[in-house]
């Protein structure tokens, strides 16, 4: 890890709370508003958005995140979101982990801590506070940002603009390699991909290699 790290910028779903129930809601939620937009069944509009997934990231070579494969099928990105902020109760899914809750305030003492994420302003805040995390980060960048979900270069240098931090300073933390972190690597960030909460501790090693 570079010595020179200030900024690090978490994803939030899949990567500072792992929930299979509450990714299942936002997939329903979807499907819901393309059944409606499409006059469809839900079952096929899962395997429409299912399918167009699928086709988008054979053709880009990289993951397709949900709401780019609805607004490909002529959904609307501010109608889907919110959907996902009407249909969605994360409070009936997750709990407080505190252990991320200690690693997060512990990070926060050392560095500039933001979140990134594709969920929007609404979603992102219910969830931060349910986890226990809301208030430890000095700005969450959502799809309101610039409503163009991640990757996105100009959004990302948007960001970094906006937080006064060169790519050498800023280490990404995310679940999705394509969706979170090739561009920042891209671009010359430091970049840590996590499969569960678990794997977010070594991060702690962080301050002590920084050594300040
Ligand atoms: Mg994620």
């Amino acid at each position: 890890m570079q010595g020179d790290i200030k900024s690090l910028v978490f994803d939030l779903d899949g990567t500072l709370y792992v929930n299979n129930g509450l990714g299942f809601a936002i997939n329903l939620s979807a499907c819901r508003y393309m059944a409606d937009l499409k006059g469809i069944g839900i079952d096929e509009a899962n395997m429409l958005i299912k399918e167009t997934r699928e086709r988008l990231s054979a053709k880009s070579g990289i993951d397709t995140p949900l709401s780019l494969a609805c607004m490909e099928q002529g959904g609307d990105i501010k109608e889907l979101h919110r959907g996902f902020a009407e249909d969605i109760q994360p409070e009936r899914f997750l709990s407080r982990d505190e252990r991320v809750v200690d690693l997060l305030k512990f990070l926060a003492g050392k560095f500039e801590l933001y979140i990134y994420t594709n969920n929007n302003r609404s979603l992102s805040s219910r969830i931060m506070n349910a986890i226990g995390i809301a208030g430890l980060f000095r700005q969450v960048f959502t799809i309101e940002t610039s409503w163009r979900p991640k990757p996105d270069r100009v959004t990302l240098e948007e960001i970094l603009s906006e937080i006064g931090r060169k790519p050498s300073e800023c280490l990404f933390v995310g679940d999705r390699y394509d969706i979170d972190l090739r561009l920042p690597a891209e671009m010359g960030c430091a970049v840590f991909l996590v499969n569960s909460v678990e794997e977010l501790f070594p991060l702690c090693k962080l301050m002590n290699e920084e050594n300040l």
